[in-house]
């Protein structure tokens, strides 16, 4: 399971884009589906909701799919399987999602969809577990395992379906760039380096030409995404390192930020960079996963926590308006009070402005989850549920102090989603966007995503800020 306290790494989970409305097609006979031929006696079909980034991961997800032999379809009542990839910061998304859920259950009833899936933000939150009950859901997934589809569908593994090069999407406003894949690290909890591999890294003018291209077809803002970014090297043999890169993907895109980083491998100077260079996000997603350096060395992170907290002081001298993010695990096997008091202290102390955090979940075939298999190995669940909504609180005051302080400030904002019309009143002008520090914003305008606005902000919460009326003309 995981929360967040939204802002940084969540915001681009935020507002939802409207899925298509529930299609009423009748579903062909076996053999008439549209794709590959061969392939039409499994159907899927994948429905996004929310940002640019459930768009990626539904990009892997088609991929995945698409190996496993099923043609690809518009329409719920012509699949086999349907896949809903949600998002959650908007309040009435389950709502919507519970629409779709329904829909399908009954499709399901009627033997017309055979299998259904949820995935992404509300797979990741409490609700799921009520959700799966009341519509029979065969599988949920969070954001953090939606490679376990691969086995689902029936492939042995994502080695056979991971694409490196996964293209940015041309022509669209935000756009993801993968710059490396695989992960060295072998964190106790973590499946992604068996499933993933080592670490491969994309070489320089491969990733700048694509930035330029994208920036070519309209590109406003590029994410360099990759399992540990600041591990990349160049693979020329250069000696070139992810701080190298970064500036010369500043210098080509307007808009420029990374996820997710290493504590191990952040460098100094990369921090200093994003303070340094206007292009570049005040926005740093660094998952420390636990305050306490026994915990660190049992789940093999590679560093101190002192380590992470000094980086942390880089950062905030560097970016002093910027936010930052993590990752926390609570009960991780093994977990005692004592771990758990050095993480809040560490929330306390680093001031987080939104985090993500999870209750550790055994992943076969990892470390931990054979010790969690061990008796007295794992942390009982009313303990690690006691911890997971203490930090989650600790966090959520931290992030709600740092926020209201951006009370007052006039702020270039950067529309993410826009939201000038449709047929709900209520969310007609409201959009949400992204200041230069990272914050997410709800502002009143009727600009499109990508353009930028400029507005005070007038209230703040735990999870986002909230502007008044716009100054000037958007750009
Ligand atoms: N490569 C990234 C994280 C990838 S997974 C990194 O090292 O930071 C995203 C997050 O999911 C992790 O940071 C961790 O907090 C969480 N996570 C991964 N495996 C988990 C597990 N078995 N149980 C609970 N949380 C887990
Ligand atoms: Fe690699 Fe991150 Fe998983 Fe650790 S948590 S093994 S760094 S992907």
């Amino acid at each position: 399971m995981n929360s967040t306290t939204n802002g940084g790494k969540d915001a681009a989970k935020s507002v939802a884009k409207d899925a298509a409305p529930i299609p009423l097609i009748r579903k062909p006979a076996a053999g008439t589906s549209a794709g590959p031929p061969g392939s039409a006696s499994k159907t899927a079909c994948i429905r996004t909701f929310g940002c640019q980034m459930n768009v990626h991961d539904s990009d892997r997800m088609r991929r995945m799919i698409r190996d496993a032999g099923y043609a690809e379809v518009q329409s719920y009542e012509e699949a086999d399987l349907v896949i809903l990839n949600t998002c959650y910061v908007r309040e009435n998304a389950v709502d919507r999602v519970r629409g779709h859920l329904g829909e399908l259950n009954r499709l399901k009833r009627e033997g017309r969809v055979k299998k259904i899936a949820l995935t992404g933000c509300i797979g990741a939150a409490s609700e799921a577990q009520q959700l799966e009950k009341q519509y029979g859901i065969d599988l949920v997934l969070g954001t953090h395992n939606t490679y376990e589809l691969a086995e689902f569908v029936g492939l042995p593994g994502m080695e056979e379906t991971y694409t490196p090069e996964l293209p940015g999407t041309e022509g669209e406003h935000s756009a993801f760039v993968t710059i490396m894949t695989g992960c060295n690290y072998k964190c106790s909890y973590c499946v992604v380096p068996s499933v993933r591999g080592r670490m491969v890294c994309r070489p320089t003018e491969n990733v700048v030409e694509e930035v330029r291209r994208l920036v070519g077809s309209g590109t406003r803002y590029v994410t360099l995404l990759g399992q540990t970014v600041d591990a990349w090297r160049a693979p020329d043999g250069s000696g070139k390192r992810f701080c190298d890169l970064l500036e010369r993907v500043a210098d080509e895109a307007p808009r420029v930020w990374f996820t997710t980083s290493h504590p191990s491998n952040m460098e100094d100077r990369t921090l200093r960079l994003i303070g340094e260079k206007d292009t570049i996000v005040g926005r740093l997603h660094l998952p420390v996963q636990s305050g306490s350096d026994r915990m660190l060395k049992v789940m093999h992170r590679g560093y101190k926590s002192e380590r992470y907290r000094r980086k942390i002081e880089v950062f905030r001298e560097s970016v002093p308006d910027g936010t930052l993010s993590t990752d926390i695990i609570v009960g991780h096997p093994g977990e005692t009070e004592r771990d758990h008091e050095e993480t809040l202290r560490l929330v306390e102390d680093c001031s987080f402005d939104s985090a993500y955090v999870f209750k550790f979940s055994p992943r076969r075939g990892t470390e931990a989850a054979a010790l969690s298999a061990e008796p007295e190995g794992a942390v009982p669940e009313d303990v690690a549920q006691r911890r997971f909504v203490e930090v989650l609180r600790a966090v959520e005051q931290n992030a709600f102090r740092r926020n209201r302080r951006k009370i007052g400030l006039v702020e270039e904002i950067y529309v993410r989603h826009g939201r000038s019309g449709g047929p709900n009143e209520e969310s007609l002008g409201k959009a949400v966007g992204e200041t230069w520090s990272g914050h997410a914003v709800h502002v009143r305008t009727g600009a499109g995503a990508g353009r930028y606005v400029t507005a005070k902000i007038e209230e703040a919460g735990p999870h986002v800020l909230y502007a008044g009326e716009t100054l000037g003309p958007p750009s």
